[in-house]
């Protein structure tokens, strides 16, 4: 492969064992893209033992910290996104290989300091934290950051590497051979208390929220005695054709994007955002929005009241929720102020708390609605069948807030409980029925959750279902959210629903044709269709290359739909400011946006594969019982309503709520699906034709050994 540009050339391997480091060339990893990508491959090439690692935790781990070909560049909304993997902790009903992301400015300066990625095995005999300043290299002791939250200890690593001073708000960097200097600050990683101790609930954070939460990467630094790791770099990035990449930037400015100066104005799907009428509002202060390297729409807050800072969405919203017991029929649902959500002081103050103890918010978001419970029917208190010391009456506080994450980050009190996730504590403590139930929302395989039901969402559970946790992919998502606000607000939502699915479809190649709008139905007639298993396809593969690759952010790819031109159509795919044109300008590489798609296909197999020595297998996909045992009833808003026909195949936004699924049903789109990837129906395990035909015969070779090659017929 000719040599690429946008790639630093070098991906830094810290061996904690030994507390060295190496330097492995980018250029073999090429074909892998960046971000997931590189993450999957160094996985594969580096875990000494697949099968025998069953926790995070095990020092044959790897965790790759991975950017891409746009980190540090300003390809809108990719710039500064960051993709984590790792063999994850506290997923049900069992640890697999699995994925996070975070944004922020991390992988920007990774790559200003000359790496691409960085991936860490072994354990360090004590704790460490990793500074690395362009080619310069430490491993260094962290017993004084021990026990410092997130806030704190980025703070301290920041002050010792800007103590290298040679002018007056400039800091000196060594480079190796000479000095380089730079006036930004170092770009830090850590944990905080709850993934020193090795909580499956712990997250990484960078800068005030940026946070990889999902899959329990907090613990695995937990595991390695690794605190942080930290870059700075006074280098650049070279670009191919820098002159291409401006103008498609301006493109997308004038007829894509949103402005960021109306920043009530959180354009959350897309590059160019749903209609006005339907805006969230994330303001409460009304202060100007801030972005991740490079973003064109910033969706971050920064608030006066000191705190809040970039904890836009699930953090931001947590606390709020959870009280509200809105998932679980409580008597407030979330409510709506306004055209915003409400976001109240106390909220975003809890979102401050979990970020500084790095807490994953999104399991802990579920568990306080059953403790409530639990609480209620007199069950769970001091000297209660559920031991606690926490002020439960005082729920909806600060101070229950502050007690409620120290108690989880730390493992005391009713934290202990859940050191290995919501689900083992749950069971631990006899409640194991409320999983299956229904009472705890865990819908599926993995580490939900985002609280979108699989009975009205189809994609979103079968993609899950597809892959290692909740998919956490919002390409089709903003549909819940702008056209079921529309309808709370009474506002008739402005695109009919054929015209809506239409273009959605015209973006699902190679998989989808641009007739096939029965893609998009969600009608109950159409829940288990061969095309819809297609369409799933389409998600996992644009994906993992797109999306979780070549890191653009999910919150703005793909583009389908965008409201900013007057013909709906998004960026996605399109010759002037789609994907590929992207890749090019900065790679020089020259590939097309289906290009793309076929390498996410190739690493959404290793995924598989890597599954599959994990013990995968096609039994493992299903959703809880409660999922085709009772009908849906509620959901975050009143309404869930999606694209659908009706019998006489007409097309409009129809209510999925009281609808279930049916076993059969599902195992018939299952086989869809195996069918559709060229995977054994029986098994789910992947043949060795399909995988020699993308190259990976090593992969056929290692599962044939452990015989989990699927048959051919
Ligand atoms: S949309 Fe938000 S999360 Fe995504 S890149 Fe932009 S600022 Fe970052």
């Amino acid at each position: 492969m000719k040599k690429l540009k946008g790639f630093a050339g070098k991906i830094l391997h810290i061996d904690l064992n030994n507390l060295t480091h190496h330097i492995l060339p980018t250029e073999d990893y090429y074909e892998w893209g960046g971000g997931h990508g590189f993450g999957a491959k160094l996985f594969w090439d580096l875990c000494e033992d697949i099968e025998a690692v069953t926790d995070g935790r095990d020092p044959r781990n790897v965790i790759t910290i991975a950017g891409s070909p746009f980190s540090g560049t300003n390809v809108p909304s990719a710039g500064g996104r960051c993709e984590v993997t790792n063999m994850s902790v506290g997923l049900i009903p069992r640890n697999r290989f699995t994925r996070s992301n975070f944004g922020g400015h991390f992988s920007s300066m990774m790559k200003h300091a000359g790496w691409d990625a960085v991936t860490v095995t072994g354990k360090a005999p004590y704790p460490v934290y990793i500074d690395v300043r362009n080619d310069h290299v430490m491993i260094r002791e962290a017993s004084h950051l021990w026990g410092k939250d997130t806030h704190e200890t980025q703070q301290i690593i920041q002050e010792d590497v800007a103590s290298v001073e040679v002018t007056s708000g400039w800091s000196g960097q060594l480079d190796g051979n000479s000095f380089g200097r730079t006036t930004q600050k170092a770009s830090v990683l850590t944990v905080g208390q709850a993934g020193e101790n090795q909580s499956a609930l712990g997250c990484l954070i960078h800068g005030a929220g940026n946070a990889a939460g999902q899959g329990g990467s907090g613990a695995v630094f937990g595991s390695k005695n690794l605190k942080a790791i930290s870059f700075i770099g006074t280098g650049a990035v070279e670009i191919a054709d820098p002159e291409a990449l401006i103008k498609a930037r301006f493109i997308t400015r004038d007829f894509y994007a949103a402005d960021v100066d109306k920043s009530a104005a959180f354009a959350y799907p897309s590059l160019g955002g749903k209609p006005e009428a339907v805006t969230f509002s994330t303001m409460p202060t009304g202060h100007r929005v801030s972005s991740c390297h490079g973003c064109v729409n910033g969706c971050k807050q920064r608030n006066a009241i000191g705190y809040g800072n970039e904890v836009t969405c699930q953090t931001s919203l947590w606390y709020l929720g959870a009280v509200r017991s809105y998932k679980f029929g409580g008597d407030a649902k979330l409510s709506l102020s306004n055209r915003g959500l409400e976001l109240t002081e106390d909220s975003l103050y809890a979102g401050d708390l979990a970020n500084k103890l790095g807490i994953n918010t999104y399991p802990i978001m579920g568990l306080i609605p059953w403790l409530q419970k639990m609480h209620a029917k007199g069950e769970l208190g001091s000297g209660k069948e559920i031991h606690s010391e926490l002020p439960y009456e005082l729920l909806g506080t600060r101070e229950f807030a502050e007690q409620f994450c120290q108690a989880i980050a730390t493992g005391t009190d009713i934290g202990a409980h859940f050191i290995d996730g919501i689900v083992p504590g749950i069971e631990s403590l006899g409640h194991g029925a409320d999983v299956d139930n229904g009472t705890l929302h865990y819908p599926y395989y993995g580490m939900p959750e985002h609280g979108y039901d699989p009975r009205a969402e189809l994609e979103w559970g079968y993609a899950t279902l597809m892959t290692d946790r909740d998919m956490n992919d919002h390409g089709l998502n903003w549909i819940y959210w702008t056209v079921n606000l529309a309808k709370l607000e009474g506002i008739n939502f402005p695109i009919p629903a054929e015209t809506l699915v239409t273009r959605f479809v015209e973006k699902m190649a190679p998989y989808v044709q641009p007739n096939e709008v029965s893609a998009m139905d969600y009608a109950s007639h159409n829940m288990y269709s061969e095309v819809l298993a297609r369409q799933v396809q389409w998600i996992n593969h644009y994906g993992r290359f797109w999306k979780n690759s070549a890191l653009m952010c999910d919150f703005r790819w793909p583009d389908c739909v965008n409201t900013h031109r007057e013909d709906l159509r998004g960026a996605t795919g399109n010759d002037e400011v789609g994907e590929q044109v992207w890749w090019n300008a900065v790679t020089g590489e020259g590939i097309s946006y289906v290009d793309g798609i076929e390498r996410g296909r190739r690493i959404f197999n290793l995924d598989n594969a890597i599954w599959v020595l994990q013990g995968r297998h096609r039994d493992d996909a299903k959703f809880a019982d409660y999922i085709y045992d009772q009908k849906m009833t509620h959901n975050k808003l009143p309404t869930y309503l999606w694209p659908a026909t009706n019998e006489a195949g007409e097309w409009d936004y129809r209510e999925m709520l009281g609808r279930q699924h049916s076993r059969e049903g599902v195992e018939e789109w299952k086989s869809h699906y195996y069918r559709a990837e060229g995977w054994d129906i029986a098994t789910g395990w992947p043949t060795r034709s399909l995988l020699e035909g993308m190259g990976m015969k090593d992969v056929a070779d290692r599962l044939e050994q452990v015989g989990k090659l699927g048959s051919e017929t």
